[in-house]
C-alpha cells in the first residue's frame, strides 16, 4: 500500500467515501450476523478513505504526501480489514480448522516471497534510503502480507460463499494485487497519475462498497463444515504457491547478477517454511482418508435406518423420543422431528399406556445391550391403531446412544390377518356365528366359571330345524342357506350380550346361556326362539314358517362340556321323536333311551348282513268272500340278545341312520319275489325316506322285472305324513309308479293331519283304514260314526279298495261288513305269518277261489331260486324251496301252480295259524 499523486485523488476518496457509506447504509438496514466484523471492515475502509484524503490534502498544499499522517491511516485501515476477517472466521465452526489455516499462511508466504523480491528485498539494499523511510516502507508489504492470509483464511473455510463475500474478497485481492502493483512501479519510478492501477484501485473500491451494501452480507458466513478435505481448485492454488517460494529461490541463484545473502534469505526461509507446512498439510490429507472410509461407514448405517421399513428409533430412559427415523412418518403419518422430545406413551393407544412404561422401563433396567420385545399399539395420525412389535435394546450406557434403541415392525396387517385366520377357524361361514370348536370351548369356560361361582348358571340348547332337508331339496341349496342364515340372526335375537349362539353343523344350532338367570329360563327362551324362527322368514319369492325341536339342558356341579352338550343333544331327540316343533327338558331316563337307541343303532346296521332280519305276511281277506287276497309284508328284526324288535323301534332308527334305503330295497325284492311265487297281492311299506330316494322308481322297477312280478300286484304302502313331505315331487312318483301299474295305498288313513282335500291331488287306488278306528267299532255309537265318516271319505277319492286295518273281533268284522267295507286284515283272521305258513295258506285259498269263480291270482313262478335276490346270501337259502339248483331255463314250470290252479278253496277258515 502505497500513495499516489494528487490528480485522481479525489475520485479515489470519492470512491473510498462511497464504499464506507454503503458497508454503514448496509449494516443499518440489513443487521447482519457479522455485525461487529462489518462495522471494523467500515472503519478499516474509512481509515484508507482518511489517508487518501490526507494525501489529496498535501499534495493540494504542494507539500510532500510521504511520510505524512496519511501512513498511519493507510496501514491501519489494512490491519481493521484483516481483523474484520479473521473476526467472521471466529465468529464461525471453522476457527477450529487448523489446516484452513495452514493452507492460508501457505498462500500468505508466498505472497510475501513476491512482496520480497519486488519490495523489501531491493529497499534493504538501496543505501539511498533512509532507516526511517525503510521502516514505515517495510510496514506497507508486511500488512498487505497480513490483510492476504486473512482473506485466504476466510476463503479456506467457505462453501457455497454468498455474494457479498465473494465481493468482500474478490474487492479486497483486488486491491491488494493493485498495491503490489502501484509499489513495484512507483519503486521503479514508473508511477504516473491516472495508469491503469488507478482504476484497479476504483474498482476495487466499488466492489468493497457492493460486498457492504447487497442484502446478502447479512447471512452467516457460510461454512458447511469443518473439513480438512483439498477441493481441485484449492490444490491448484496451494501447488502454485508452495511452488512460488523455491522457484523464486531459483530464480535468484540462477540470476544473471549474483544473488546477494539478503535476496535470498526471504526465499530460502520461506521454501522452509512451505516445506513444513506442506508436511503438516499431508497429515491432514491421511486424516481426511480415514475420516472418509469411517464416514462411508456411517453413511451406510445411516442409509440402512433412513431406509428401512421398520421404524427405528431412540427413546431415553424416561421413555422420551430422541430420534426416530423417516418410516415413522411412513407407519404413522408423523413428522419425525416434531415428535422430539415428546413421551413414546403420548402416541400410545390409552389401554397400553401403563404397560408400555413398563415395558420400556424394564427393557432400560436389563444388563447393557440386553434386547427385549413387546407388543404396543400406536396411533396414526388419521385416527388409525396400528399394531407394533418393538424390539428394545438397552444402550443406556453406550455414551452417543444413551437410551434404549427401538425397532418397531409395524404387524397391524399381520395381526389382522391372524385374526381372521383365528375367526375362520371357529366360526361358520354362512352364518358367522360359532362354530363347534368355538362353542365347546365357551361351554368350557363357562363351566368353570360356574365350578367358581356355583350361583351362575349354565344351559345349553340344542336347535335343529325340523324337515329342513325338504327346503333344501325342493327349493335348492341357495335358499337353504338363507334360511339358514335367517335362523342364525332370529337366534342371536332372542339372546342376551353375554350368551353365545353357534352353528354346530347342517341345520343343527346351539345356545350357551350364562349368568344368573332365573330357573326355568332357559326353557323361556327355547320357547321364544321357536316363536321367533314360527314368523315366515322370506326366501326368494316364498314365506317359510321354520319348525324346530329345542333340547335344554342346565348344567349342574358334575357336568362337562362333552356331557352337557350330549344331554342337549338327547333332549332336543326327544323333543323331535314326541312330535316335532317343541321344547323338551332333558332327564336322565332319556339318556338311558338314547344310549339303548344308539346300541340298537349299531346293531341295525349288521342287520341285514348277519341275516337277522326277516319278512313275515298278514294276510288281507276279502270280508265278504273269506278268501285271502294278499298279504302286507312286514319286516322282523330278530336281535341276537333282545329277541324280536318290533318294527315301531326299529324302523324309525332306520329312517334317521337312512338304513331304511338299503333296507327297504331288501324287503321290497324279497316281497315281490314272494308274491310270484306263492300268488296273491302283496303290499309293501315304504317311509318317507325311501320315497324320497331318487332311485326309488327304478327300485320299485328292477324289483318287479327281477320278480317277474305283474306290477298290479305290488301294493305300495305309505302314510299320509309322508305323502305330505314334498307334495309336488310326491304327485309325480305317485303318477310315475301307477303309469307302471303299481297300486299305491294310503296307510294309517285317518291319523295323520291332511285335509281330504289335499288328500286328493294324489292318485291313489287303496285306503287303510287304521286299526284305531276299527277299534272304536265294539258297539260304542260314536265309533261307528267315526268308521262311516272314513268310510265316506275314502270313498269320496275314488279309490277301488278300502282295507279295514286291526280286526281283532268278530264284532268289528260284522260292522265293518254292514259298513259295506270289502277288505280287512287283522288278529281276527290271521297274525302275520311266517313265510311257509302264509304259502300253504295261499294255496289253499286259491284253489277255493278257482271253485268259487272268483279273481285267482296265481303264482307266476313255481320257485325263489330263479330271482337274483339281493344279500345276505347265509340266510338266502332259508326262502329258497328247491335249494340252489341253478336257475329254471324258459318259462316257469307251473307245477305249484297248476296244483293250485286244481285245487279247491273252501269258505275262509274261522281262525288261521298264527305266529304272533
Ligand atoms: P302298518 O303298515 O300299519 O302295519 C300293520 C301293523 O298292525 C303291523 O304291526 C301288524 O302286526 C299290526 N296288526 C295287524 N293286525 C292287528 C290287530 O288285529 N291288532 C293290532 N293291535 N295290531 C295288528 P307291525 O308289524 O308291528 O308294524 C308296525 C308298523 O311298522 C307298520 O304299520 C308299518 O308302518 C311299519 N313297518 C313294518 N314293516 C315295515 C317295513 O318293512 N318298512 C317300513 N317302512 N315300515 C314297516
Ligand atoms: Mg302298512
Ligand atoms: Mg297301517
Amino acid at each position: 500500500m502505497a500513495p499516489r499523486t494528487v490528480g485522481s485523488e479525489g475520485i479515489y476518496v470519492a470512491a473510498g467515501a462511497l464504499a464506507v457509506v454503503a458497508t454503514v447504509g448496509g449494516i443499518i438496514a440489513h443487521r447482519p450476523y457479522h455485525a461487529t466484523a462489518w462495522m471494523i471492515h467500515a472503519g478499516g475502509l474509512a481509515a484508507l478513505v482518511t489517508g487518501e484524503a490526507l494525501w489529496w490534502q498535501q499534495l493540494a498544499a504542494g507539500e510532500d504526501p510521504t511520510r505524512s499522517l496519511a501512513d498511519p491511516a493507510y496501514l491501519a485501515g489494512g490491519v481493521l480489514m484483516a481483523l474484520s476477517l479473521a473476526l467472521r472466521v471466529r465468529e464461525t465452526v471453522a476457527v477450529r480448522d487448523v489446516f484452513a489455516s495452514i493452507d492460508a499462511s501457505i498462500v500468505a508466504l508466498a505472497g510475501g516471497v513476491l512482496a520480497w523480491v519486488a519490495v523489501v528485498e531491493p529497499l534493504l539494499g538501496d543505501p539511498t534510503v533512509t532507516t526511517t523511510d525503510r521502516i514505515w516502507s517495510l510496514a506497507y508489504p508486511v500488512v498487505d502480507v497480513l490483510l492476504l492470509a486473512a482473506v485466504a483464511r476466510l476463503l479456506c473455510c467457505t462453501q457455497g460463499a454468498t455474494p457479498s463475500t465473494r465481493m468482500l474478497s474478490g474487492g479486497l485481492l483486488l486491491f491488494l494485487g493493485a498495491d503490489l502493483w502501484f509499489q513495484v512501479a512507483e519503486r521503479l519510478g514508473r508511477y504516473e497519475e491516472g495508469a491503469p492501477v488507478d482504476l484497479a484501485f476504483m474498482l476495487a473500491y466499488t466492489v468493497l462498497g457492493a460486498a457492504g451494501v447487497d442484502a446478502s452480507m447479512a447471512e452467516q458466513h457460510h461454512v458447511t463444515s469443518v473439513d480438512s478435505q483439498i477441493g481441485r481448485r484449492r490444490l491448484m492454488v496451494l501447488g502454485i504457491a508452495a511452488l512460488l517460494p523455491p522457484m523464486v529461490l531459483i530464480a535468484e541463484v540462477l540470476g544473471i547478477e549474483a544473488p546477494t545473502k539478503a535476496a535470498l534469505a526471504g526465499p530460502a526461509i520461506a521454501t522452509v517454511v512451505t516445506f513444513v507446512l506442506a508436511l503438516l498439510r499431508m497429515t491432514s490429507v491421511v486424516r481426511s482418508v480415514e475420516t472418509h472410509t469411517a464416514r462411508a461407514g456411517e453413511d451406510r448405517f445411516e442409509a440402512l435406518v433412513e431406509h428401512s421399513s421398520d421404524v427405528i428409533g431412540v427413546v431415553d430412559k424416561e421413555g422420551m423420543i430422541r430420534y426416530m427415523s423417516p418410516a415413522f412418518r411412513t407407519a404413522l403419518g408423523r413428522e419425525p422431528d416434531d415428535h422430539v422430545n415428546m413421551a413414546l406413551r403420548s402416541i400410545a393407544h390409552p389401554d397400553d399406556v401403563s404397560t408400555l412404561t413398563t415395558h420400556l422401563y424394564q427393557a432400560a433396567t436389563r444388563p447393557a445391550h440386553a434386547t427385549s420385545r413387546f407388543e404396543t399399539r400406536l396411533l396414526a395420525t388419521d385416527g388409525s391403531i396400528r399394531e407394533f412389535e418393538v424390539v428394545a435394546a438397552n444402550l443406556v450406557q453406550n455414551e452417543v446412544v444413551d437410551g434404549l434403541a427401538l425397532t418397531m415392525r409395524d404387524i397391524t396387517d399381520r395381526k389382522a390377518l391372524a385374526a381372521e385366520l383365528s375367526h375362520q377357524a371357529f366360526h361358520d361361514s354362512l352364518t358367522g356365528l360359532a362354530n363347534r370348536a368355538l362353542f365347546a370351548d365357551r361351554v368350557d369356560h363357562a363351566l368353570h366359571r360356574r365350578r367358581r361361582d356355583p350361583q351362575c348358571d349354565v344351559a345349553v340348547l340344542f336347535v335343529d330345524l325340523d324337515d329342513f332337508k325338504a327346503v333344501n331339496d325342493g327349493l335348492g341349496h341357495g335358499a337353504g342357506d338363507a334360511l339358514l342364515r335367517a335362523v342364525g340372526e332370529r337366534i342371536v335375537r332372542c339372546l342376551r350380550v353375554g350368551d353365545t349362539a353357534a352353528r354346530l353343523g347342517g341345520d343343527e344350532f346351539a345356545v350357551l346361556l350364562e349368568d344368573d338367570r332365573a330357573p326355568g329360563e332357559a326353557t323361556t327362551i327355547a320357547n321364544r326362539i321357536l316363536e321367533a324362527l314360527h314368523v315366515p322368514v322370506s326366501v326368494g319369492d316364498m314365506d317359510l314358517g321354520v319348525v324346530a325341536s329345542i333340547g335344554v339342558t342346565v348344567a349342574n356341579s358334575g357336568s362337562s362340556t362333552v356331557g352337557l352338550l350330549r344331554d342337549a343333544d338327547i333332549a332336543m331327540y326327544e323333543a323331535k321323536r314326541t312330535g316335532k316343533g317343541r321344547v323338551c327338558v332333558f332327564d336322565p331316563a332319556m339318556r338311558d333311551m338314547a344310549s339303548d337307541r344308539l346300541s340298537l343303532q349299531t346293531d341295525l346296521s349288521t342287520a341285514i348282513e348277519s341275516g337277522n332280519l326277516r319278512t313275515v305276511y298278514q294276510p288281507i281277506v276279502d270280508l265278504q268272500t273269506g278268501l285271502v287276497r294278499g298279504a302286507e309284508a312286514l319286516s322282523r328284526w330278530a336281535h341276537p340278545d333282545r329277541g324280536d324288535i318290533p318294527p315301531d323301534v326299529f324302523i324309525p332308527i332306520a329312517e334317521q341312520t337312512g338304513l331304511i334305503v338299503p333296507m327297504g330295497e331288501w324287503t321290497l325284492r324279497h316281497a315281490c319275489a314272494e308274491a310270484a311265487v306263492t300268488g296273491g297281492t302283496v303290499g309293501v311299506n315304504v317311509s318317507g325316506v325311501q320315497f324320497a330316494a331318487p332311485t326309488f322308481l327304478a327300485t320299485v322297477a328292477d324289483a318287479l322285472e327281477v320278480a317277474q312280478l305283474p306290477p298290479s300286484r305290488l301294493t305300495i304302502e305309505i302314510t299320509e305324513t309322508a305323502l305330505m313331505a314334498d307334495t309336488d315331487a310326491t304327485a309325480v312318483l305317485l303318477d310315475h309308479l301307477r303309469d307302471v301299474g303299481v297300486r299305491i295305498a294310503i296307510d294309517d288313513f285317518g291319523t295323520g293331519y291332511c285335509s281330504l282335500a289335499y288328500l286328493q291331488r294324489f292318485a291313489v287306488d287303496i285306503v287303510k283304514i287304521d286299526k284305531a278306528f276299527v277299534a272304536e267299532l265294539d258297539g260304542a255309537s260314536k265309533g261307528d260314526r267315526l268308521a262311516r265318516t272314513i268310510m265316506q271319505m275314502a270313498d269320496s277319492l275314488d279309490v277301488t279298495m278300502v282295507v279295514a286295518e286291526g280286526i281283532e273281533t268278530e264284532a268289528q268284522l260284522a260292522r265293518l261288513r254292514d259298513l259295506g267295507c270289502r277288505y280287512g286284515q287283522g288278529y281276527l283272521l290271521s297274525r302275520p305269518l311266517e313265510r311257509d305258513a302264509y304259502r300253504q295258506l295261499v294255496a289253499e285259498h286259491l284253489v277255493e277261489a278257482r271253485n268259487a269263480g272268483a279273481e285267482v291270482m296265481a303264482p307266476v313262478r313255481t320257485t325263489l331260486a330263479e330271482v337274483p335276490l339281493p344279500a345276505p346270501p347265509p340266510r338266502l337259502e332259508d326262502f329258497m324251496d328247491v335249494g340252489r339248483s341253478g336257475p329254471a331255463a324258459g318259462p316257469a314250470p307251473a307245477s305249484l301252480a297248476d296244483a293250485l290252479d286244481s285245487s279247491e278253496l273252501g269258505a275262509m277258515p274261522g281262525s288261521l295259524s298264527s305266529t304272533h
